[in-house]
């Protein structure tokens, strides 16, 4: 892999800002999912680390939040400004471990970056309260301080931005974060800590620990100093780590599986529908968690809505993400693909058929087709579960009424998209779809400004937006008497 700067490439965990290199002997081996290829190793920790950088990450808070939000802001823009310059080789790295396109990898990478630029911003913007008081010599003052040291667990599928949409707020707000990224996407955490101590986050501020999940997520549940565990991740791990955390009842932030209804109404845009689930879908090969799961469309344009997505389906090109044009890379692992298999054979299986694809790609490894199934049903497996990878299922439906009973009989409630005209129909669909965010004719959604989060299983909390800083500070009042 060719970087510009090869140093951001670097087989080792910062933990209390002090760099512990790889021993092969004992270490994480990471690969490239396009290739199978090992590209690097980062070494195994455990809880002994992870407690010595929540104690560093303890120390290093004090002065951090001691400093004014305009001097931790010039911090946090250095960082975005050397994010931004670094993007080319952020994104190589990223495509090497994770195996999305290079355009998407950088896509990310700005995206990424724009979290942290956007907290820089709000970090000057958190203000108290002074409310009159009950009684005539008493003034109630409510001030915002930083809730402490933040515990965060990250997924592999966005490596960079799951990160950043963490650490910015976090740092924006004058905490402290012990990062654990997922094993199979170490290396671009690692990079952008580098460019972090680069931008001169105080050492010991920001520490990214790699290895074992169950050793370093025990330490960072149980630990008392840690306030606040972020985790973007599966409902099921989530589930666990909020029954670890409630001994030392710490805040939660969970950013968990979602099983996003996409749904096409008669008076849609047939186009820009296509476009819409084209992005919501295919995005990133199928594999986020506010990718579209379930294509609902209405019985009258249905068969001209699955014609054309097909038509369009048949465009994306499969292949290595480093290659020209590639639009769908690989899954990240066999697992993935598996899955994709086996909803695809249960959904054939209670008569669904096939429009485009459903079989591992001739490429081999992990690369799978991009699928369309139709006559989908409620009783098939992927009106329930998330798939996780390029496959589209479309329902039929009648009625307004009928849709949003479908779209809303499961226990995720993270995104959910339709595409309508009618001003009405609109209003009504937004406000009765059970889910954290709804994109209405449009399948992109997520920004810095906007509040990204879910109900239900789908987890507890926002992040990014002016909510998302909310969540790493505490409210305390003071009552001030004898005035
Ligand atoms: P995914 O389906 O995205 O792989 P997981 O929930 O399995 O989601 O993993 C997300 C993150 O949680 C990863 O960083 C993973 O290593 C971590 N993780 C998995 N199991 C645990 C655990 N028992 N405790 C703490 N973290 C965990």
């Amino acid at each position: 892999m060719l970087l510009k700067d090869p140093s951001l490439f670097h087989q080792a965990a910062l933990v209390a800002g002090e760099w512990i290199t790889a021993d092969p002997s004992n270490a994480i081996e990471v690969n490239n999912p396009a290739t199978g290829e090992i590209i690097g190793y980062v070494p195994k920790l455990g809880a002994a680390e992870t407690r010595a950088a929540i104690e560093a990450a303890r120390m290093a808070q004090k002065g951090w939040a001691a400093r004014t939000a305009k001097e931790r802001c010039a911090v946090l823009r250095k960082w975005f400004d050397l994010m931004i310059e670094n993007k080319e080789d952020l994104a190589r790295i990223l495509t090497l471990e994770q195996g999305k396109p290079l355009a998407e990898a950088t896509g990310e990478i700005v995206y990424g970056a724009s979290f942290v630029e956007w907290f820089a911003e709000e970090g000057r913007r958190i203000y108290g309260d002074l409310i009159p008081g009950h009684q005539p010599d008493k003034r109630i003052m409510v001030m915002k301080q930083p809730i402490g040291v933040v515990a965060a667990i990250t997924p592999w599928n966005f490596p960079n931005a799951m990160i950043t949409r963490k650490a910015g707020p976090a740092f924006a707000a004058g905490c402290a974060m012990v990062l654990k990224p997922a094993s199979q996407t170490p290396f671009s955490a690692i990079a952008i800590a580098i460019l972090a101590e680069r931008a001169g986050l105080p050492k010991g501020l920001f520490s990214v620990i790699t290895g074992s999940a169950v050793a370093i997520g025990g330490e960072m549940t149980s630990n008392p100093v840690v306030r606040k565990l972020t985790f973007t991740g599966s409902t099921e791990i989530g589930t666990e780590l909020y029954k670890q955390s409630a001994p030392t009842i710490k805040k939660l932030g969970l950013e968990l599986g979602g099983n996003a209804p996409f749904i096409v109404f008669d008076d849609a845009d047939l186009d820009a529908a296509v476009e819409g689930a084209l992005i919501a879908k295919y995005r990133n090969n199928g594999q986020t968690c506010v990718c579209a799961n379930r294509i609902y469309v209405q019985d009258a344009v249905y068969d001209a809505f699955a014609q054309k997505l097909a038509t369009a389906v048949a465009k994306l090109k499969t292949g290595n993400g480093f290659d020209e044009g590639v639009i769908l890379g690989p899954l990240i692992d066999k697992v993935a693909l598996a899955k994709v298999e086996e909803h695809i054979a249960d959904a054939l299986g209670k008569g669904a058929r096939i429009l485009q694809g459903g079989k591992p790609h001739a490429l081999g490894g992990t690369f799978f087709e991009a699928t369309i199934l139709t006559d989908v049903t409620k009783d098939m497996a992927v009106a329930r579960e998330e798939t996780f990878g390029p496959l589209a299922p479309l329902f039929r439906f009648k009625d307004e009424e009928d849709v949003i009973e479908q779209a809303n009989d499961t226990e995720f409630g993270l995104a959910s998209y339709f595409y309508a005209k009618d001003l009405a129909r609109v209003f009504r669909v937004a406000e009765a779809l059970e889910y954290g965010m709804v994109g209405v004719n449009t399948g992109l959604i997520s920004t810095a400004e906007a509040p990204f989060g879910g109900v239900k299983l789908s987890g507890l909390g926002r992040e990014g937006s002016k909510y998302g800083i909310e969540e790493f500070t505490e409210i305390k009042y003071v009552c001030l008497g004898g005035i």
